[in-house]
């Protein structure tokens, strides 16, 4: 067992390894890090993978890395290196020092890569695409050495400097690791290191025009930074073996507390897509408004959505970790995002579909009442909420005549109860030329604010309202998933499977106690679902659904 207790946290089976190694003085201390490439925004998979590396950094006082992963500058860039930091932050987590960059160590690189040639490892080959396809075979069929293979130490220096030096073109010759041309592991197969590329780098300039693969890069940069458990998504399990060559082929790295790599499932959800690939067409092709449509899977998107960041670090934990490849429902997201605003979200009253109603025996305009913020929290405290002559209500909570017994709603002749206010009766109704109701005409019961009728009547039913006057002015947006299916990937065309009603936009009021609310900060709109307002609608009252109160996955 280990010195440190994981306090609270479940077993899984890399902590099982971490104790081992703790345990046995392969390592001291643990050091994690995550490591994304600058080329998109993060979403709630990349959240897996940060709440597993951070928190078993802080679990193990330990430390976690941030490091960008970018020696591929031409898919790379400053806007994503931006949304990542902000996005790991809001996260809750600090990374251990400065940011780190892969192109921070293109130098050391270099001299590995070097090194490696020295050791008649690794070599310059003029194979062309189509060649070097034909030459590696399949997952059948062994492949066959380059005929580059076997130039010497000496030659390959020569060749490789001159890659560096700008003297050969982009793709007449690439570095190759010398493995093995007839291992069933394809990424043994001689696998490329270094491919000339004459790109501008957003950390390093015009300084290369060389640079690294990842598989290279990637367990390289991890052993510089003393990373004790390199954790990734189980689609690396066969890099493994690569990463190992050349951490034990190169002589500051071959030693028992290197690097070692683990692999665990990637989180899948339904309804969404998660690779950046398919994130970058919905927005480059314009279906979402942009990475942090508050439909996308991003952790932007869910940020704007009103999703906290408690929610998402207990969603990781919930599913866990292991090495099972699975479907995540979005219903299991749901309840956790539920159970978190349950408890912490202030009440407040919105009318998205509203419809007038004159409340005919009020004497005045209109009067404050105090109402609580959350009814099961009295510590949050009241908020001022108003009652008066005009109000507004939803128009689905009023029938003329009530359809059943079990009708608890506003009907002509019926008594409901409006939430925080009196007991109110519908005594008749305007309609328009289409039969639509324009304005409902009710008295009230001035004896009912905040207790029952004193003659003992009961009313059941409660529904929400506004007080005309004063309300303010909203718009709503309702999202809905973005895909009509459980795993868009298995379409031909994710596209063709978008859920074409994934937002509809209401308009109705809100209580004028929001007008400064809070940007990205749910509420719950009583009996309509947890809203917050949109961090880009300025002084406009726009709101986005973060949730419905209740689980609705089923029931579509
Ligand atoms: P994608 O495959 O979506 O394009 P990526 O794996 O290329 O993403 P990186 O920036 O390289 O994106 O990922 C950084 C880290 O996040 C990696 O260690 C990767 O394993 C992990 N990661 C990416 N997607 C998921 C996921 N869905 N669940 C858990 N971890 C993930
Ligand atoms: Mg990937």
């Amino acid at each position: 067992m280990s010195k440190v207790e994981t306090v609270g946290r479940p077993a899984n089976f890399i902590r099982n390894i971490i104790n081992d190694d703790l345990a046995n003085h392969k390592h001291e201390m643990v050091h994690t890090r995550f490591p994304p490439e600058p080329n998109g925004y993060l979403h709630i998979g990349h959240a897996k993978s940060i709440c597993l590396n951070f928190g078993l950094a802080e679990d193990y006082q330990g430390q976690c890395n941030l490091r960008f992963d970018d020696t591929n500058p031409s898919k790379e860039d400053m806007e994503y290196v931006d949304s990542i930091k902000k996005d790991v932050a809001w996260l809750g987590f600090e990374w251990a020092g400065d940011i780190r960059y892969s192109s921070n160590y293109f130098d050391q690189f270099y001299g590995y890569a070097c090194e490696l040639i020295e050791k008649g490892l690794a070599y310059v080959c003029f194979l062309n695409a189509e060649e070097s396809r034909e030459f590696r075979g399949t997952l059948r069929e062994a492949g066959k050495n380059s005929p580059h293979r076997d130039s010497s130490p000496a030659e390959n220096l020569d060749l490789f400097a001159k890659m560096k030096n700008g003297d050969l073109k982009e793709g007449e010759c690439v570095l190759r690791a010398k493995i093995d041309m007839t291992s069933s592991f394809m990424c043994l197969r001689d696998p490329t290191l270094y491919r000339v590329r004459f790109e501008t780098h957003h950390q390093t300039g015009d300084k290369w025009c060389i640079y690294p693969m990842y598989d290279f890069a990637h367990c390289i940069s991890d052993a510089i930074e003393n990373i004790t458990h390199s954790l990734c998504t189980l689609e690396f399990q066969d890099n493994r073996r690569l990463y190992d060559w050349v951490l034990d082929n190169l002589n500051d790295f071959n030693k028992p507390d290197r690097p070692h790599q683990y692999e665990f499932s990637r989180l899948n959800l339904e309804y969404t897509v998660m690779s950046k690939r398919k994130l970058h067409q919905l927005v480059d092709d314009n279906l979402v408004s942009g990475w942090d449509d508050p439909r996308m899977p991003t952790i932007s998107g869910l940020r704007r959505r009103g999703y906290t960041a408690a929610a998402l670090r207990d969603f990781a934990e919930r599913i866990g970790i292991s090495k099972v490849d699975s479907m995540t429902g979005m219903d299991i997201l749901e309840a956790v995002i539920r159970d978190d605003l349950n408890k912490i979200a202030p009440r407040t009253m919105a009318v998205m579909d509203p419809i007038k109603v004159v409340i005919e025996n009020y004497e005045g305009e209109c009067e404050s009442i105090q109402a609580p913020i959350h009814p099961q929290n009295e510590a949050m405290g009241k908020r001022e909420i108003f009652f008066g002559k005009e109000l507004y209500i939803d128009r689905a909570d009023f029938a003329e005549v009530a359809p059943n017994g079990k009708y608890q709603r506003l009907a002509l002749d019926k008594e409901v109860r409006l939430r925080n206010a009196y007991i109110v009766k519908a005594v008749r109704a305007d309609t328009d030329a289409e039969g639509n109701f324009t304005t409902i005409y009710c008295t009230y019961d001035p004896e009912t604010l905040g207790k029952n009728p004193a003659d003992g009547r009961k009313v059941k039913g409660v529904i929400h309202f506004v007080e005309a006057s004063k309300a303010l002015p909203a718009v709503f947006r309702i999202y809905d998933r973005l895909f009509s299916v459980e795993n868009p990937v298995k379409a031909d065309d994710f596209e063709s499977v978008l859920n074409t009603d994934s937002l509809a936009v209401k308009q109705g009021f809100v209580e004028p106690g929001l007008a400064n609310s809070e940007a990205e900060k749910a509420y719950q709109f009583e009996r309509e679902g947890y809203f917050c307002r949109d961090n880009q609608s300025g002084d406009v009252q726009v709101y986005n659904r973060t949730v419905a109160l209740r689980d609705t996955w089923g029931t579509k």
